[in-house]
């Protein structure tokens, strides 16, 4: 049977004492399944329903391999609508809260440029957004993803029902291929198979039916 306790995935002090004071007692099955191959640095494609937890699978995957000292973008979280990434922005800096100085931008559809881009000036740890305004800024020169470290493209599906494929191919292509890609999927269609194919590195598969 699979290990659900926290504990047995050696998160770095920080992250595993967080999880305590958030109340964040057993991994959920999804996170069960996932994490282990998460943080051996492998490639994932995990399929869950809403509410399974994949937010924070990936996002303590992430987490666990960032390096707060160096500020650069080592992370780039992809989600289709900005209430999405907004929500996963919050989960990553609620999980995060222990790890000083860190820090997490939005880049969203429907928001002035000006703030985005004096807040890409100052520097993140880690992106989140929608593909649209992500690839909107890699265009501009404004955002820089050599140093990504770990690609997430979350609810995959939904980003290519939206007709979002042309960005994530032009951001792909910006991202170096040596890195780490996780893809979170409710359903996992032939489009969804065609995209792993191509962006990913021999994959886990990991699939959960029911929401625990
Ligand atoms: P999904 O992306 O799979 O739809 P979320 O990642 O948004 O689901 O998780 C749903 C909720 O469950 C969130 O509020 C999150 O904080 C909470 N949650 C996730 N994992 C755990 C856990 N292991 N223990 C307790 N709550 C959790
Ligand atoms: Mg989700």
């Amino acid at each position: 049977m699979t290990n659900t306790a926290f504990s047995s995935l050696k998160l770095r002090l920080e992250l595993q004492e967080n999880l305590v004071s958030l109340g964040y007692q057993a991994m959920t099955a999804i996170q069960a399944q996932s994490l282990p191959d998460i943080l051996a640095g492998k490639d994932v494609i995990a399929q869950g329903k809403t509410g399974s937890g994949k937010t924070a699978a990936f996002s303590l995957g992430l987490l666990q391999k960032l390096n707060v000292k160096r500020f650069r973008i080592q992370s780039l979280v992809l989600c289709p609508t900005r209430e999405l990434a907004d929500q996963v922005a919050k989960e990553i800096r609620k999980l995060a809260r222990t790890i000083h100085n860190i820090k997490v931008l939005t880049l969203c559809g429907g928001m002035p440029f000006g703030p985005q881009i004096g807040s890409l000036e100052h520097g993140a740890h880690i992106v989140v957004g929608t593909p649209g305004r992500v690839e909107e800024h890699v265009r501009k020169g404004t955002l820089n993803l050599d140093n990504v470290t770990t690609l997430v493209l979350d609810e995959a599906d939904r980003m290519l029902e939206m007709g979002f494929q042309p960005s994530l191919d032009a951001i792909i292509e910006q991202v170096p291929g040596k890195r780490q890609t996780l893809l979170f999927s409710a359903t996992y269609p032939e489009k969804i198979q065609a995209i792993a194919g191509a962006v990913m590195t021999k994959p886990v598969m990991v699939k959960v039916a029911a929401t625990h």
